[in-house]
């Protein structure tokens, strides 16, 4: 904390991570003696730049950006944007932490890492919305590319910011070089799937988590968080298994819908027209109310996936949850959940899904979707979910086995930091102390 202050996530997610550590290193002290865990909380490159743009009334703005290479043994850095006014540099290296580990999880061949802006694309024009990605790209092309770093989206950038930044590129480098950004359109290099990856994927985990209980998704009810790409994805794959999601929310409030979610609804309010969870509360009729503030996780519930942001739910709302018999729970958003509400959950005996594991699908498509840019090809709808299917449960079945090894069974947080670190730290002891 003394070498990196004022950072509280990311002290948070390097704690978590090392708690689960000890019986590893108690039983391989050779990654003690290689400096494993001094070198890998340590950035190999940190990047941080002004970007300087103009808003519509032509006056000159100024936000920060940032990249931060944090770890290529198993591969070339990668790992989501965000555009929100809450970054800084704690928090991208919270986030390029558990990316380390999460990458490692899929099995893909792909190292750590994570960056984004302070800037709020919130009520921006589309064209400000451009400017900024043109001179946010205009800094960072200089430190990507197909074989060093691969950037995709996350809070705030989708499919239209990841196409100006890879118009902005192709035009700074003159290079038709698809492999240096995921999430891109269809049609010049994106993947089928890659939307809805991180949703699907978290949906297949949590049903792995439920299998394991002899249950699954049908007729269960659930609450989502959020309404953005996570979240309107995991609600999709939820309805098409049978279970009822029955909130979506954002930084205003959340909805209650008794009927389930309707997706197509939701997806024009929030995709399309780029509004608010209240117009669909206010659209959907009798069955959905708008809730201003308050805590979606007071809406009773068999299964919770928070799918918003880190730390939004905490152990009042675990405690809320317990109370009202939650049965698993599964994080499609990066450490959404605190510490003391993930110890509530396992000491109540409520199946935890931790982020890191859970919500890799979507990075695990990036990775198929380098992967058909590399053979100039695409893939059907059809095989990339199944890849994902596959590697899900394969996560999953890691986790588990992992969590069993080291005397945890059922502990899916020991057992997706054990596994990650585990592949990690062979490929770094393999290639010496760099
Ligand atoms: P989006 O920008 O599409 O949506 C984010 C949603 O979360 C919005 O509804 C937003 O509401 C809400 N939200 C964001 N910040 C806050 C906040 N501080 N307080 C309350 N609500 C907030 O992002 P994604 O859906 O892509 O990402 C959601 C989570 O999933 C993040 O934690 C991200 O890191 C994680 N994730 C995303 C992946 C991806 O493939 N996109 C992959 C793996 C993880 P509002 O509009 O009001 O801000």
């Amino acid at each position: 904390e003394q070498r990196n202050p004022a950072q509280p996530e990311f002290h948070q997610a390097v704690h978590e991570v090392l708690e689960s550590l000890a019986p590893v290193l108690a039983a391989h002290p050779r990654y003690a003696e290689a400096g494993l865990i001094e070198r890998l909380c340590e950035p190999e490159r940190q990047v941080m730049f002004r970007v300087p743009w103009q808003d519509d009334h032509g006056r000159v703005q100024v936000n920060r950006g940032f990249r931060v290479e944090f770890n290529s043994a198993l591969g070339p850095y990668k790992g989501g944007l965000r555009f929100h006014s809450s970054v800084n540099l704690g928090v991208i290296k919270f986030l390029g932490f558990e990316q380390i580990f999460k990458n490692a999880l899929t099995g893909l061949g792909i190292g750590g890492g994570k960056g984004g802006s302070d800037f709020d694309p919130h009520g921006r024009s589309d064209a400000e919305v451009m400017r900024f990605c043109q001179s946010f790209m205009t800094e960072l092309y200089r430190h990507i590319g197909e074989h060093t770093d691969v950037p995709a989206g996350d809070i705030g950038v989708g499919g239209r910011e990841i196409g100006y930044l890879f118009g902005q590129y192709r035009r700074i480098t003159n290079r038709w070089e698809a492999g240096v950004l995921t999430g891109k359109g269809q049609g010049w290099g994106g993947s089928l799937i890659r939307p809805e990856a991180t949703g699907y994927g978290n949906v297949l985990f949590a049903g792995a988590m439920l299998n394991e209980r002899g249950e699954d998704f049908e007729g269960q009810t659930v609450v989502v968080s959020g309404s953005g790409n996570v979240a309107i994805h995991t609600i999709e794959k939820l309805r098409a298994l049978g279970a009822n999601p029955v909130t979506c929310s954002d930084s205003s409030g959340y909805v209650v819908d008794e009927k389930g979610i309707d997706v197509e609804l939701l997806k024009q309010v929030k995709e399309v027209e780029r509004g608010r969870v209240d117009t669909y509360a206010e659209r959907r009729g009798a069955s959905a109310r708008f809730v201003p503030g308050g805590s979606v996780w007071d809406v009773p519930a068999d299964v919770a996936l928070p799918s918003a942001t880190q730390n939004e739910l905490d152990e009042n709302a675990a405690a809320a949850l317990i109370r009202n018999g939650v049965k698993a729970v599964s994080e499609g958003a990066n450490m959404p959940t605190t510490p003391p509400a993930v110890h509530l959950f396992q000491q109540a005996g409520v199946a935890f899904g931790p982020g890191k594991a859970a919500n890799a699908g979507g990075v695990a498509v990036s990775a198929l979707e380098m992967a058909q840019n590399h053979a100039r090809t695409s893939w059907s709808a059809r095989r990339v979910e199944d890849e994902l299917t596959h590697i899900m449960n394969d996560i999953h079945a890691t986790c588990h086995e992992t969590a069993e090894r080291y005397g945890s069974p059922g502990d899916y947080v020991t057992g997706a930091n054990i596994a990650g670190f585990e592949r990690v730290a062979d490929a770094m002891l393999a290639q010496g102390v760099i």
